[in-house]
């Protein structure tokens, strides 16, 4: 059962209702699963999930990694490999042997003319970029934080907001992975193409990646416009701003009118930073302490969210600069919450949101943290929530300590109207039958997986989940 539910539980009639969540929300935690003598336990970033495993397995190198998986397989244990523990969703739960990879994390090749970089998997995204900065080179695109491993990232499909580039994974051009039976591959567009496509994002399910070879392109510089700026006056011209930014996105601050509005475009230069006391003061300070502070004054006293929100929304200030690529797409969180992000065919962005604003009003909910909504081009990786169709994305947010129960689930019906598909790590209720039509490629990946591990070495709850095994 996850921890959030656990946790804090409300009195009277809270309690019945937070009982009531613990039924109805059963299926978005595990249980920790049946174990005869567990010994250590893991927890996510959020808390929400945790498990008690029988063994943390950190191999230093592939030929490792391969002979960690052959003694579990052989004593018919479970193993999961592990990033940082990002995801919200059951998907790197595990009570067999769990497999984190600080020790495989190192640069394995750099080669500035093709650009291709391969770097070995628990490599975290942070340092990844540092590399890259090094050698003159970046990633396309990323997404909103850079805490998580390179495989970690791409095994859910991390994605950041872009008109013509794509998720983290769609930038991959390799991978070496240990299968099931102990045995190394590699596999790219080229070899192996159907364990590729399987593989690049495949929640775990398919092998033990050891290294990721991306395609990555000469560094280059964004400059950031942010700015508030009114929901209706961005839900009227969304489409032009989707067309006229490379990468667009916007907050919504529930109960008000007001979005912050940020549009990142590649520049020449010059480099124009905000100062460190800038960068402290609203991306530390404000976004993240100060914003707590308020985060924490609305948990206490949820019929004050929505002036919190006003007061929050109205501290917004338009700022500009020029930065590193990934000093842009990222920036630090502090605060925990939980999540659920649906990707929905672009065309429904406006529709579906206006509904959003609808249901909070007619189920008077008091939602804190701001809606996000980012964009995606249709990519043709199986599992990737864009795959097939230009996407936007909605991203719903709660605080730690919070039932995110009827948010959720009122949204997650909105989303599901309009054929939404949930994140991989973020939490969702969707099952097999829901993704086998959701996903065209839905049986090629599970005959592929069939293959890679027919006795299910690197399942779990959440895969027995949307997989169905
Ligand atoms: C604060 C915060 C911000 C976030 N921002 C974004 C965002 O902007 N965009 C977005 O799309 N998502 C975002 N996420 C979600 C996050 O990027 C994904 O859940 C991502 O998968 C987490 O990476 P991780 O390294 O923590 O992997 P984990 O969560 O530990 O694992 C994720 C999956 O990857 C698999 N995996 C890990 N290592 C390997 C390996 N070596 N071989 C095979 N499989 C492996 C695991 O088995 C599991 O299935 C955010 C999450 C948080 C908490």
């Amino acid at each position: 059962m996850s921890r959030w539910l656990r946790a804090r539980a409300p009195r009277g009639t809270a309690r019945a209702r937070h009982r009531a969540d613990l039924k109805r929300w059963a299926n978005w935690a595990v249980s920790t699963e049946a174990s005869a003598a567990p010994t250590r336990t893991w927890t996510n970033w959020a808390g929400n999930q945790k498990s008690r495993v029988r063994r943390i397995a950190t191999p230093g190198s592939t030929a490792e990694v391969a002979q960690v998986v052959r003694e579990a397989a052989g004593q018919g244990l479970a193993v999961k490999p592990v990033g940082t523990g990002h995801s919200f969703t059951p998907v790197a739960v595990t009570d067999g042997v769990l497999v984190r990879l600080e020790h495989l994390a190192r640069l394995r090749s750099a080669d500035k003319a093709s650009g291709l970089v391969t770097v070995e998997a628990g490599m975290p995204l942070w340092r990844f970029n540092e590399l890259l900065a090094e050698q003159g080179l970046a990633l396309t695109n990323m997404g909103d934080i850079q805490e998580q491993t390179v495989s970690g990232a791409i095994g859910t499909g991390t994605h950041g907001t872009g008109k013509a580039s794509a998720s983290i994974a769609a930038q991959v051009a390799a991978l070496e992975l240990v299968l099931a039976d102990g045995s190394t591959v590699s596999c790219s567009a080229t070899e192996r193409p159907e364990l590729f496509e399987a593989a690049r994002i495949g929640l775990g399910a398919i092998g033990v990646i050891t290294s990721v070879t991306f395609r990555t392109e000469p560094a280059f510089l964004l400059a950031a416009q942010e700015e508030p700026m009114r929901l209706d006056a961005v839900l009227d011209s969304f489409d032009q701003l989707w067309q006229d930014n490379e990468h667009f996105e916007f907050w919504w601050f529930p109960h008000t009118d007001t979005t912050m509005l940020k549009r990142n475009n590649r520049t020449a230069g010059p480099a124009a930073p905000l100062s460190r006391g800038r960068t402290w003061f609203e991306d530390e300070f404000l976004s993240n302490t100060f914003y707590s502070g308020l985060l924490k004054a609305g948990r206490s006293a949820p019929r004050a969210v929505p002036a919190i929100n006003k007061l929050a929304a109205r501290a917004l200030s338009a700022r500009s600069y020029t930065d590193r690529s990934d000093k842009v797409f990222t920036s630090p969180r502090r605060f925990k919450f939980l999540e659920m992000e649906y990707a929905l065919p672009r065309a429904a962005t406006v529709p579906a949101l206006r509904e959003v604003r609808r249901m909070l009003q007619d189920a008077g909910l008091r939602i804190s943290i701001p809606i996000e909504v980012r964009t995606a081009p249709a990519d043709k990786l199986w599992l990737s929530t864009a795959y097939g169709r230009d996407t936007a994305y909605l991203a719903f947010h709660m605080p730690n300590g919070v039932s995110p129960t009827e948010y959720f689930e009122n949204a997650e019906s909105i989303m599901v109207a309009y054929d939404g598909r949930p994140h991989w790590g973020k939490l969702h209720t969707r099952d097999r039958d829901y993704f086998a039509t959701a996903y065209p490629r839905f049986d090629d990946f599970l005959a592929v997986r069939d293959k890679a591990d027919p006795q299910r070495v690197f399942a779990n709850a959440y895969t027995r989940r949307v997989f169905g095994s």
